[in-house]
């Protein structure tokens, strides 16, 4: 099997989500004893959430870089970003190293047109939400429509990763302001709903949601355990 290096720390609750799904599915398609074989590489949240804030992706996309080139050393076969966010700076990865990077809306939109999908609503933070590197990615390379919150909604998603889920609080009434922003996208039209930032799967199963869910923690970690076993 290969090893897959994995960009965490961003934050870390959903990097040890990452940790249990890579080994899980490994397990879950190999058998037995296998798990996957992984290199997890952990950078300092505070520091990348300021430079998110202040709007330097020029220093996030080094800060990246340079931790997608330590992987490599350390004998990664892939890298993976287990972020959606830090996806906006993707090419200064893939620039810093000459294994394959696997992108996190890849098997999502994979995942969506496998499933009929063609107008769907889009979770995460801000910067995924509002910029276009992951709404484009998703319309040019699948087709796919993405509905965003209006701007309330949008506020409160954005708040409840920041100040709760990244430090690990998971708040029943912050489920339900989800529930009423996913019913939301669904009176607009959306026809299912992206989990686009790596924590909101700690909040919102399947079961909480009135529109399925493409949860891209999950989808990205299989699509990595695949890409590893390489069939
Ligand atoms: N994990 C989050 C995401 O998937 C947000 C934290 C970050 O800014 O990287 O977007």
């Amino acid at each position: 099997m290969k090893t897959i290096g994995v960009i965490g720390g961003m934050s870390w609750e959903s990097s040890s989500e990452y940790y249990r799904l890579l080994n899980r599915h490994a397990k879950t398609r190999l058998g037995g004893h296998h798990n996957a074989r992984s290199l997890l590489l952990t950078v300092d949240f505070a520091s990348i959430e300021a430079n998110q804030r202040a709007g330097d992706w020029q220093a996030l996309g080094e800060q990246m870089a340079d931790a997608a080139r330590q992987l490599e050393r350390g004998g990664a076969d892939l890298v993976i970003l287990a972020t959606n966010t830090m996806h906006r700076v993707y090419e200064s990865i893939e620039q810093a190293i000459t294994v394959p990077f696997l992108h996190i809306a890849d098997p999502t939109g994979a995942a969506l047109r496998a499933a009929g999908v063609e107008r769907v609503g889009l979770l995460g933070t801000r910067y995924t939400m509002e910029q276009t590197f992951y709404t484009g990615r998703l319309r040019e390379r699948y087709g796919l429509d993405t509905l965003v919150p209006d701007d309330d909604d949008r506020a409160d998603v954005h708040r409840i990763i920041y100040d709760e889920l990244c430090h690990g609080n998971v708040e029943d009434a912050s489920r339900k302001v989800y529930q009423r922003v996913i019913e939301h996208l669904a009176a607009r039209g959306a026809q299912a709903v992206i989990l686009g930032c790596t924590e909101i799967t700690l909040l919102i199963k399947p079961e909480d949601s009135v529109l399925p869910v493409f949860d891209t923690t999950a989808l990205h970690a299989q699509a990595a355990v695949e890409w590893a076993i390489g069939e």
